[in-house]
């Protein structure tokens, strides 16, 4: 069904969604801060909206995607009468700030729906990109047809902080992956050794290695910590190999040496026998 959406914030995110969205066939208002990226939507057909007040009167859907959500907290205060309007803010923020956004929303008489955008510009409405929602579940109902053209749509729960845990908790597995995958180039650097040649064997080992995190998720969800496959102990004996190794190639060990600390407490505090699946409860800190 064709509907009317605004979309706030056209970097290069804003800008693809608003692109999805016109495809798609829906009439689309955009709003920017620096006007002139509107030109390329207004070209494909969007209209232009003077500020943003002007953009969320135009539609019943608002769409939100700016740097930040202390961003969004600015441009909130110059939205206007948003009453009975579903804002949809797809800017990555933490829990705590979707949740108070959601409150504000609340305040307006408006509907709120926070979302993690798991994809980068070039995928949205693609096979492979999808979005974490969460906050009003009738606004998502209603909505969801329209928000499926920047790709899936994946419900994680009415507290409007859920999205944002989800999106943050896949970005930190990909940044461990990311320093881990870097640290490896920097090592292999050292001895001119090609870092794409290396990611030949770096990238099935990963993979393979990432095969174990069901298990090591039911170890953490059960408890049961015991492990016949690579002890704690194991781990904390052979780990200052690494840092003595970057130290003595010359690379710096800054990212590595924390997880060092972390292994010598597990180990303090009575955890030898146990899998890697334990460092999960000493991370875990009281709120
Ligand atoms: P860009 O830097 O390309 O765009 C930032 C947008 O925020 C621009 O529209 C900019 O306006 C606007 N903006 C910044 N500060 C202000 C302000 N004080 N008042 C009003 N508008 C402001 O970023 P992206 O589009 O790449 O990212 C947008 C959001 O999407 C971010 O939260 C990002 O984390 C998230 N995201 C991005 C992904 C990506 O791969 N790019 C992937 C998943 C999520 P102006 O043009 O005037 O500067």
């Amino acid at each position: 069904m064709t509907t009317h959406v605004s979309v706030l914030g056209l970097g290069m995110m804003g800008s693809a969604l608003a692109t999805a969205l016109l495809k798609a066939g829906h009439h689309v208002t955009v709003w920017n801060r620096s006007p002139a990226r509107t030109g390329p939507l207004v070209a494909q057909g969007a209209l232009p909206a003077g500020t943003p007040a002007e953009a969320a009167a135009a539609s019943p859907l608002v769409v939100v995607c700016l740097l930040t959500d202390d961003t969004v907290h600015e441009v909130f205060d110059t939205l206007g009468d948003v009453t009975g309007k579903t804002l949809v803010n797809l800017t990555n923020g933490t829990p705590a700030q979707a949740r108070e956004l959601a409150a504000r929303a609340a305040d307006h008489g408006a509907h709120y729906l926070d979302g993690g955008i798991m994809a980068v510009p070039q995928m949205i409405a693609g096979p492979h990109a999808y979005v974490f929602y969460s906050g009003d579940e009738q606004a998502y109902e209603t909505h969801r047809a329209t928000l499926a053209a920047f790709g899936g749509t994946k419900w994680t729960g009415t507290d409007p902080g859920r999205a944002a845990l989800y999106d943050l908790a896949l970005l930190t597995g990909m940044y461990g992956m990311v320093v881990g995958v870097l640290q490896a180039f920097a090592l292999v650097r050292t001895e001119h050794i090609s870092a794409e040649e290396f990611s030949e064997l770096l990238v099935p080992w990963v993979t393979a290695m990432l095969a174990s995190a069901p298990e090591m998720g039911r170890a953490i969800d059960t408890g049961q910590h015991l492990t016949d496959v690579s002890s704690l102990a194991v781990n904390q004996a052979a780990f200052p190999n690494f840092t003595a190794t970057f130290r003595d190639q010359g690379v710096s060990p800054e990212l590595f040496v924390p997880f060092q600390a972390l292994l010598d407490r597990a180990i303090a505090e009575g955890h030898a026998a146990d899998g890697l699946s334990r460092l999960a409860d000493l991370l875990t800190v009281e709120r």
